[in-house]
């Protein structure tokens, strides 16, 4: 007997939770499908829309304007404008005061921890006090420890962008850390949990030993940039704690994987599944499908060995890219391998890249082709299923790293496929 839901979404990164949420919002019974983690993990939690246009220019100021101009096979001109700002409605609904942005169709200009600057729709609270549009000047704290967040380089960086502050940056020693491989996650749950730290002369709490050591470095700045890694669980406590303890606004620096802001962001979507009373099943692939007459009738999943049936009304294809494992290369071909929908590729492996390093390369938009109702197409343009709609990642028809779409896209994408999914149930 299979497992039977109304909705069944397949993956569960931005794109599948997004849609998973939506379907629910509809009433029905919906099941969230995941295998391994997602690249929330890695991400930095920013949400950007749309920061460079293809050809290259930018950083856009106002992505919304931008998505006119898309070619008419990209993700964003398939669901259309208007469903880009409702997606974006819906996830600042779901994610609350843990993110701000909301308030403007502007892109906010964020510095990252190289120092470059990056243009993002929305991005979290603990950013918001870091962005390079804010005069007041600005030091930036790195740690011994974690090499990945050069503070004096990343300072140096920002001043030649020419923002419009004064920025320095230091290294210290983390308070109770002296490994250089710590996980990020150590250094949070020394800040949730204030644990105690030896500071040499007796014991004291990590928020307060970090606070001494920032404040002797302290001179104007009216704000202290620092890696993301202020806590996990109690993020906002203890932010606001260093606050209170420096006397300045205190900010996180978006910065390379393993990424705690998108973790948290994570969190909450999770959160709000279980909320929404989405049925989710993790660590488990979908391995193969039955169909009959065009449309699914069930996938079957590999739980321990054993092929499982579970069956919906309505799929969403969710899996992500090549590096959340939806789309598959090797030698002689580009493959969506649960549901072997077409992925558009030039048969010979080296039209796949261009000469130049940082040139357009074809695979950076290898993915499902789909219509305008997000339906995978076959080879020569029919239906692949009736049932099926792809979002996010697994998507042909843009480039994330090039033009800073990657969340944007899933957000969007997911977000109509899993509200047409459920609005199809309900007919
Ligand atoms: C290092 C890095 C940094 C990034 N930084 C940014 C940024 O700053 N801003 C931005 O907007 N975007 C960024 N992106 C891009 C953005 O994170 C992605 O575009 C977006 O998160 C993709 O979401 P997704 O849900 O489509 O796919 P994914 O997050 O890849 O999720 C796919 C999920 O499907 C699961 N899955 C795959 N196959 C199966 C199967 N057979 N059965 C069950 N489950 C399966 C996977 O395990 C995974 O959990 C970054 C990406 C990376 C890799």
């Amino acid at each position: 007997m299979a497992i039977t839901d109304d909705v069944l979404v397949i993956g569960g990164g931005l794109a599948g939770a997004t849609a998973a949420l939506a379907a629910a919002e509809h009433g029905h019974r919906v099941r969230l499908l995941t295998y391994k983690q997602s690249t929330l993990r890695h991400a930095s939690g920013l949400i950007d829309v749309l920061g460079y246009t293809l050809g290259g220019d930018g950083p856009l100021s106002n992505p919304f304007t931008a998505l006119e101009d898309l070619p008419e096979r990209h993700p964003y001109s398939l669901v259309g404008r208007e469903a880009v700002r409702d997606a974006l409605h819906f996830f600042d609904a779901v994610v609350g005061d843990t993110y701000a942005g909301a308030h403007t169709n502007v892109n906010a200009l964020v510095p990252t921890s190289s120092g470059s600057i990056k243009p993002t729709a929305r991005y979290p609270a603990a950013v918001a006090p870091g962005l390079a549009s804010d005069p007041r000047d600005c030091l930036l704290v790195g740690f011994a420890t974690l090499p990945d967040f050069c503070a004096p380089l990343a300072a140096d960086h920002l001043l030649d962008t020419g923002v419009p502050f004064d920025v320095r940056g230091v290294t210290l020693s983390f308070p109770g850390i002296r490994r250089d491989d710590a996980k990020v996650t150590r250094y949070a749950h020394i800040l949730d949990r204030d644990e105690g730290v030896d500071i040499g002369r007796g014991t004291t709490s990590a928020r307060a030993a970090l606070a001494a050591l920032v404040r002797e470095h302290l001179e104007d700045e009216a704000r202290v940039g620092f890696p993301p890694i202020l806590g996990d669980d109690n993020h906002s406590v203890v932010r606001r704690d260093l606050e209170e303890r420096l006397g300045v606004d205190v900010f996180e620096v978006p910065s390379g994987p393993p990424s705690l802001p998108g973790m948290r962001l994570e969190d909450r979507l999770y959160e709000a599944l279980e909320a929404a009373g989405v049925r989710v099943t993790t660590g488990v692939p979908v391995v193969g499908y039955e169909a009959t007459d065009g449309r699914i009738e069930h996938v079957l999943v590999d739980r321990k060995g054993q092929d499982v049936p579970y069956q919906a009304g309505e799929y969403v294809l969710a899996t992500g890219g090549l590096v959340g494992k939806g789309v598959r290369s090797d030698r002689d071909r580009v493959y969506e391998p649960i549901f072997d929908c077409h992925v558009d590729h030039a048969p010979d492996r080296y039209d796949w890249f261009d000469g130049d390093a940082f040139g357009d390369h074809p695979f950076a938009s290898f993915g499902v082709t789909v219509d305008d109702d997000l339906r995978p197409l076959t080879a020569d343009g029919g239906l692949e299923f009736e049932n099926v709609r792809a979002a996010g990642g697994v998507l042909s028809g843009y480039d994330f790293a090039a033009e800073k779409s990657g969340s944007g896209v899933s957000l969007a994408t997911g977000f109509v496929a899993g509200d047409r999914a459920g609005a199809e149930v309900s007919r």
